[in-house]
């Protein structure tokens, strides 16, 4: 029987971090941190966490597979076999990182981590776990090696959390440690555009890796963030997929699965710049949007806020809640943080949207509680929403937006 999940606690405990690095940067009189930007990195940070509870057990099984099948050498956990896992997982992430920067189908999952144009805690949290999925490819070698998958799990763990802290701009330079350690500095020249900071320090904990590769670089100018070609857009779905979609428009356009290849594995700095005006058009119609009004600030807050309370006692309570409401919780979740997204895009869509997410409540309240007064109401709300459709509409987006 499987207790509590104690991780759990890094979700209020960054949290806590992400506002005391908001109140230091208001101290130090820097704006760091803007609105929509902010929503749009946690709500992509949640998404993270959620798959995760449904993905982790798949790596780990993965993990245990190649290890009780493939191990080249029997490892016991000693305090140097620990030393050695950290700084191979460490070497492993320098070249996941590097060919996410250099390969277009790598890049088209690990470029959501960089789309934040602010650079804060909170950009810390953009993750996906399609980066999960290919770094379990990298980090594959461990388990083959022989490293047991306790051990590889709890290296990922402090791997994974170390990145967090190296996201802000209120710590400078970090004297000695500037030399071993990727440090906020280090990463501030990752996640920059200006031409000399572009593809260099890709290290996660030791900057040795990219000192020894020739790809690092010191900060010595003022940053700027984000991407080259900015994405200008806050939708959850959008930022999760506009470069595979068009990587998939690159090779349609191709004869031949050779050259097909060729586009999937090129470079993104090669990559056909005008495929993404072409995406847009097809999945983004633009339009023009509004100031956001305090109400439709509040309700996507609320609604974030809501996400991750949510979030934290599902993750807390994971091996407790059985399969069908944690799906259906995650569902639920998901739907959520696609709804923020398409608020703060100022979407009209995102009426339909809201009837979906309440059909699930409705189910959910259904199979645990069906009692008749639920099925009236039910049948209440079903008839008003058929027959005061239009209405309905109008006035949630006159609430909503300030407009129809
Ligand atoms: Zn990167
Ligand atoms: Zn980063």
């Amino acid at each position: 029987m499987y207790g509590i999940n104690y991780i759990a606690f890094a979700i209020p405990l960054f949290l806590l971090f992400i506002g005391v690095e908001y109140l230091v940067a208001r101290r130090q009189g820097k704006h760091l941190f803007q609105f929509d930007r902010s929503i749009a990195n946690l709500s992509i940070g949640v998404a993270e966490r959620l798959t995760d509870l449904f993905t982790t057990s798949l790596f780990y099984g993965v993990y245990a597979y190649l290890h009780d099948h493939f191990a080249l050498f029997e490892i016991k956990p000693t305090a140097w076999l620990w030393i050695l896992l950290l700084l191979a997982t460490d070497f492993l992430w320098y070249w996941y990182h590097r060919l996410g920067h250099e390969i277009n189908l790598f890049w088209g999952v690990h470029v959501v981590h960089h789309q934040s144009e602010d650079f804060n805690y909170t950009a810390a949290t953009r993750i996906t776990v399609f980066q999960a999925a290919v770094r379990t490819i990298f980090w594959a070698v461990l388990p083959v090696i022989g490293f047991p998958p306790g051990m590889i799990i709890t290296i990922l763990l402090v791997h994974g959390a170390y990145p967090f802290f190296t996201h802000t701009q209120t710590i400078g330079k970090l004297g000695f440690l500037e030399y071993f350690l990727v440090t906020p500095s280090h990463h501030r020249v990752h996640h920059a555009i200006n031409p000399r900071y572009l593809d260099k320090n890709y290290g996660d904990m030791f900057i040795i890796w990219d000192k020894l590769f020739g790809t690092f670089q010191e900060e010595d100018e003022q940053p700027v963030f984000g991407l080259t070609k900015p994405l200008n857009s806050h939708s959850f779905l959008w930022q999760h997929f506009h470069f595979l979609i068009e990587i998939w428009y690159a090779v349609q356009r191709q004869h031949g699965l050779i050259n097909k290849l060729k586009v999937v594995f090129g470079k993104p700095a090669d990559f056909d710049e005008s495929l993404r005006g072409l995406a847009e058009r097809q999945f983004l119609s633009k339009h023009k949007q509004r100031a956001s009004t305090q109400r439709f600030r509040g309700y996507v807050l609320i609604q974030l806020i809501f996400s991750i309370v949510l979030l934290f006692f599902l993750s807390l309570f994971e091996h407790q809640v059985a399969a069908f409401p944690k799906a259906l919780t995650g569902l639920f979740l998901a739907l959520t943080l696609v709804n923020i997204g398409c608020i703060l895009e100022q979407r009209r869509w995102v009426f339909y949207l809201e009837w979906v997410r309440f059909s699930l409540v409705a189910i959910g309240l259904y199979v645990y509680w069906p009692h008749t007064a639920l099925i009236i109401t039910g049948g209440v709300v079903a008839f008003i929403y058929v027959f005061y459709f239009r209405e309905l509409r109008r006035y949630y987006l006159q609430t909503l937006y300030g407009s129809v």
